[in-house]
């Protein structure tokens, strides 16, 4: 640029031309850089200025300064005049309050110098221009120079670095923005000294002037894009539903909620009617002056999905648009446009809500449910409890079930870990111990189970040794799902199933005691029918006998019957009182049993033989390949076992027929298995399972009138199992029975009786 007297040369047609051009982009130019640009290049171009640069202060968001306006803290904001290699050593170098600029930016008044190199200060002309002495030097003359105490000329100027060109003419406005606070400044300089007048500092003030209102307006539009932004961010973000809908229905705004859901209604059948309900008519309530607050609108989506709302809406009276120039004003209440009333309608998505609030409302009532049911399960007097699962968990027991175990079962937990952790025990009905599978509750949860089990014979042991016996009632629960959890899928529930009983327990201490009185009973009773008995029996065969033997006076044959008469039934009233013995004795753990080598075959064989000669309406046939089989058994109790069971084959056959006992061995374990089989009138299933059961005796049995105590089958169990063996039968009701003895081979008597609860 050239260095002439370019300001006053100008006509003021261009000048005008000039600063129109600055007016104009003053109101198009949003780009900071470029519009102080320009008002750089006219500034050079009004005033002849070679160089031009804009120094400006770093300002926060909010206008407020972040510098002060000493030091060197300015950035430079747009340079003109300038090689691109000075241009960058003008951003590296410090620019602010100090020396010829101190005025500007400490003070905001502008400055004119005519020749800066002919007034330097000398001593401070060189590099220490920067130390402390000389920066207060240059505050002091800056002070001095505003407050009109110091000529201009007597301004010190800031020294020129290395590489900066040699300024002698300087001209230089602040930027005030509108508290008048100092924005930044316009400098302007000449290589030649005397190149600036006043005129040109009246249009470079003008120039800062305009610069500093656009630098204000843009700020203002950079804030205002923010906070429109920022509303826009919030609007979308409100997971609310936000729609602003004008007096003739037309949608004006909507966040992404609410156009989501008014766009998925649009394409259901109904929905019309719905976007009518949850948005249409509360805006047109409000409207006329209606409340709308929280009102449910229940929506169907699709046919198996409804959603529930909660919907507000409110008038939205907008103040006039402003116009003129921009002020610092109030908005003054009331004055507000009626024309163009909007509804600000919000709906709120309470399905989630409710159906939490209903689901905990369900889970209180089941809660309150179960409660209920476990005071009243907790009142009773006989132990309940709920397993679930093929290993019998607990889902809930009351009072009486903690008692009678004597220790708690903890909810979830297995039978078996329950019964272990606690030391506890349960035998059978008859003293065996038994294993936990072997349990009424074990039992009835398996799949191949029956629903019920009943009146199984369970004692349970407790560690410190006391028993406790019980009828154990079972039953399988059809119920699909115990928790009744609504939360959960119909598939989970499926997943989750597992059989579920109700098992019953029943303290039958008082039974057995009285079970107890009547075996002491029995066998004071069959001590005292033995004595006269026994005198019975003796009289009658003596009688017998010595009328045989043809001593006394003879006696009629009716006599003679009437004395054989006697003699069968005091034989079979002695069987009896032997029975009655046995019983009283097994349950006293009195029964002594003397094993020795025994030839089952053999021993068979004249039990069949002794059987056939009291029927000749049966045919007893003994069938084995075996020529002889010898066990360490209690022969005498062996006998006494076959003759019963051979015994009520010819019994419960009173139709007569064949009566077949066979014998075969087995190996591995080796054992002998001996059968009877007959084809009388059976036992009727439902009575099978109580049948060795002490006086246990069928109704078909009792029907039929044949008589019987219900004793033998289980003395013969007893017996059997005794000597290691097991006792066991089929049966088809009318069908006849089959009876199996198994006896273990050289084995010797199997342990039993150490674990036997003392009670039984
Ligand atoms: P008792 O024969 O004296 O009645 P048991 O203990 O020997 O007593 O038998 C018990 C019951 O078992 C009998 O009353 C009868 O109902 C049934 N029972 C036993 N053996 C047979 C059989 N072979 N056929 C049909 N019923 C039988």
């Amino acid at each position: 640029m050239e260095g002439n007297r370019g300001s006053r040369l100008l006509p003021a047609t261009e000048r005008i031309a000039a600063l129109s051009r600055v007016s104009a982009a003053l109101m198009d130019e949003l780009n900071e850089e470029r519009l102080l640009h320009l008002i750089a290049e006219t500034a050079c171009e009004l005033t002849g200025a070679m160089f031009a640069a804009f120094t400006l202060r770093p300002m926060s968001g909010e206008g407020q300064p972040l510098v002060p306006s000493e030091g060197h803290l300015f950035y430079l904001a747009a340079v003109v005049g300038a090689t691109p290699k000075q241009e960058a050593l003008f951003r590296q170098m410090p620019l602010g309050g100090e020396g010829l600029l101190a005025p500007i930016f400490r003070h905001g008044v502008s400055v004119l110098v005519s020749d800066a190199l002919a007034f330097l200060h000398k001593p401070d002309s060189s590099q220490n221009t920067t130390s402390t002495a000389s920066r207060t030097a240059a505050r002091q003359a800056a002070f001095a120079y505003v407050h009109g105490q110091l000529p201009k000329e007597d301004l010190r100027s800031m020294g020129i670095p290395r590489g900066h060109p040699v300024v002698r003419s300087f001209l230089g406005a602040p930027l005030l923005d509108h508290s008048r606070q100092v924005r930044g400044g316009l400098l302007l300089g000449h290589t030649e000294p005397n190149q600036f007048t006043q005129e040109d500092e009246v249009v470079l003030v003008g120039l800062a002037t305009q610069a500093a209102i656009a630098l204000e307006n843009a700020h203002l539009y950079r804030a205002a894009q923010m906070r429109a932004q920022e509303v826009d961010r919030i609007f979308e973000s409100i997971v609310d539903g936000v729609t602003l809908i004008d007096d003739f229905g037309n949608i004006l705004r909507e966040n992404s909620t609410a156009r989501l859901l008014r766009e998925a209604l649009t394409e259901s059948p109904g929905g019309e009617r719905a976007i009518e309900e949850l948005l249409f008519a509360p805006a047109q309530r409000t409207l006329n002056d209606e409340a709308v607050q929280d009102i449910t609108v229940i929506i169907n989506v699709d046919e198996d999905e409804t959603r529930e709302y909660l919907v507000n809406a409110s008038p939205l009276r907008l103040p006039p648009a402003l116009s003129g120039p921009l002020v610092d004003t109030e908005d003054p209440p009331g004055n507000v446009s009626q024309a163009g009333s909007r509804a600000v309608v919000v709906w709120h998505d309470i399905t989630e809500a409710r159906r939490l609030l209903n689901e905990r409302r369900e889970h209180a009532e089941t809660e309150a449910r179960r409660a209920l049911l476990q005071l009243i399960l907790d009142e009773l007097p006989t132990s309940v409890y709920l397993v679930r699962g093929h290993d019998a968990r607990l889902v809930l027991a009351n009072r009486a079930a903690t008692r009678m175990w004597g220790a708690v079962w903890q909810i979830g937990q297995p039978m078996h870990e329950f019964l272990t952790e606690n030391g506890l025990r349960v035998f059978g009905a008859n003293g065996r111990p038994l294993v936990t599978e072997q349990l009424a509750t074990r039992l009835v949860v398996q799949d191949d189970m029956s629903v019920t089990i009943r009146q199984h014979q369970e004692t349970i042991r407790h560690p410190d040794g006391t028993t406790l016996p019980l009828l154990v009632n079972a039953v399988k629960l059809t119920i699909p799902n115990l928790d009744g959890l609504s939360a959960q899928t119909a598939t989970q529930q499926r997943a989750k199933w597992e059989p579920v009983a109700v098992v019953v327990h029943q303290d039958v201490t008082a039974l057995k005691e009285a079970e107890q009185l009547k075996d002491e009973f029995l066998s004071v009773a069959a001590h005292e029918l033995r004595n006269p008995l026994l005198v019975l029996k003796g009289y009658a065969q003596m009688l017998l006998l010595q009328s045989a033997r043809g001593k006394g006076s003879a006696l009629a044959e009716w006599q003679a019957e009437a004395l054989r008469e006697i003699d069968l039934a005091t034989q079979r009233l002695d069987e009896l009182t032997e029975d009655l013995f046995d019983v009283t004795r097994l349950q006293a753990g009195q029964l002594v049993l003397h094993d020795e080598p025994t030839d089952l075959v053999a021993l068979t064989r004249r039990v069949v033989k002794r059987q056939q000669m009291t029927t000749d309406r049966h045919e007893i046939s003994l069938s084995t390949i075996l020529p002889h089989i010898v066990l360490s058994l209690d022969a005498g109790r062996m006998e006494q076992v076959l003759s019963n069971l051979i015994g009520n084959a010819i019994k419960y056959s009173p139709r007569g027929g064949p009566i077949k006992v066979s014998i075969h061995k087995e190996d591995d374990p080796e054992i002998a298995v001996l059968s009877i089989r007959d084809y009388g009138i059976g036992i009727p299933e439902d009575q099978q399972a109580r049948i060795f059961s002490r006086f246990a005796r069928a109704d078909n049995a009792l029907a039929s009138g044949v008589g019987g105590t219900g004793l033998g089958l289980y003395l013969s169990r007893e017996l059997v199992e005794r000597q290691g063996g097991h006792l066991w039968f089929g049966s088809t009701e009318g069908q006849g029975s089959t009876f199996f003895i198994m006896l273990p081979v050289g084995g010797g008597y199997a342990s039993y009786g150490n674990d036997a609860p003392s009670s039984l």
